[in-house]
């Protein structure tokens, strides 16, 4: 009697439960489509759910497309993209360096922000991106047209870049780089490490900047959040790519979305006289926790959905 009791209330909680499960995720399917929101995980303090983190990355149409104040973030290293979508121009003597030229229709904000900076946007000799998705290297034909900047890509980025032609424009392909090689420009050098997972050519950026000084460890990262799917493919690359990226010497952590190294809070602490707020090695590998936190979690809900029942 105790027993069969027992199982009810089992049956009945499951019950209550199942419904309460299936209520959300309709719920979650109205706010956003595509699904129920999940799997959610917390770290570091903090809960994020696969269209939380998006949602964090891109912010609104606004954000994506307005410039944000452009600064110097340290030695020759100048920020010169949106609110949401990272861009960065490396100066030199011999001409500079812009990493990821963003949306096409951001080029000629780009151009403004360089100008502000006192830069000539014409002394753009060389672009690079750190992966072949739109938001970061649609404006790579476009910025290439107005400064006749070489166009530098990962290898195993190549087909995807193809596919990106905005107006029809074939994507511009001046040399194909591999990983760990090295771009050099007076006298500053860039090594392009082949983090792939949310791309398959996703690079993350390396150099040395000077300060006060110091010789520091600038991480310009890529996006390394996965698609909602994970194949064996991407999952040996996500296992290699968070093992690389821990093992780069760091004291900047950049990032391809201002958010992913928290810019807005930084920037507002930036002054002079003051240490500099983007030196941060404390805070290099949070974006790399959260984005590998997610990964495993997904993967963890992708078996189980596969399991037989
Ligand atoms: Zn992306």
């Amino acid at each position: 009697m105790r027993t069969l009791s027992g199982s009810i209330l089992r049956v009945g909680l499951l019950g209550t439960l199942l419904l309460a499960l299936s209520a959300t995720a309709s719920l979650a399917q109205q706010r956003g489509g595509g699904g129920p929101d999940q799997p959610a995980v917390t770290v570091h303090g903090q809960t994020y759910t696969p269209r939380s983190i998006l949602a964090r990355n891109m912010g609104s149409e606004e954000d994506q497309t307005t410039a944000f104040p452009p600064h110097r973030v340290i030695g020759n290293i100048f920020y010169v993209g949106t609110r949401t979508l990272s861009s960065y121009l490396i100066t030199t003597p011999a001409g500079h360096i812009l990493i990821n030229s963003t949306y096409e229709r951001n080029v000629k904000t780009i151009q403004k922000s360089v100008t502000e900076l006192g830069f000539k946007f014409g002394d753009i000799k060389i672009l690079l991106g750190t992966h072949a998705h739109g938001d970061h290297q649609e404006g790579d034909a476009l910025l290439k047209e107005l400064t006749g900047a070489q166009v530098l890509v990962m290898q195993e980025d190549v087909p995807a870049l193809e596919a990106i032609k905005p107006g029809g424009k074939a994507h511009p392909i001046d040399r194909r780089l591999h990983d760990g090689e090295t771009v050099t420009l007076g006298g500053t050098t860039l090594v392009a490490h082949l983090t792939p997972g949310h791309t398959h050519g996703s690079t993350t950026w390396t150099m040395r900047a000077e300060e006060g000084g110091k010789n520091l460890n600038v991480v310009f990262a890529s996006s390394y959040r996965s698609g909602n799917t994970v194949t064996p493919d991407v999952e040996s690359e996500f296992n290699r790519t968070f093992k690389t990226v821990r093992s780069l010497p760091c004291d900047v952590p950049l990032g391809d979305h201002p958010a992913q190294y928290n810019m807005t809070a930084k920037h507002a602490r930036l002054k002079s006289g003051a240490p500099n707020p983007f030196i941060d090695p404390a805070n290099c590998w949070i974006e790399a926790d959260i984005q590998e936190a997610m990964f495993r979690a997904q993967l963890q809900m992708q078996q189980k959905a596969a399991r037989p029942q």
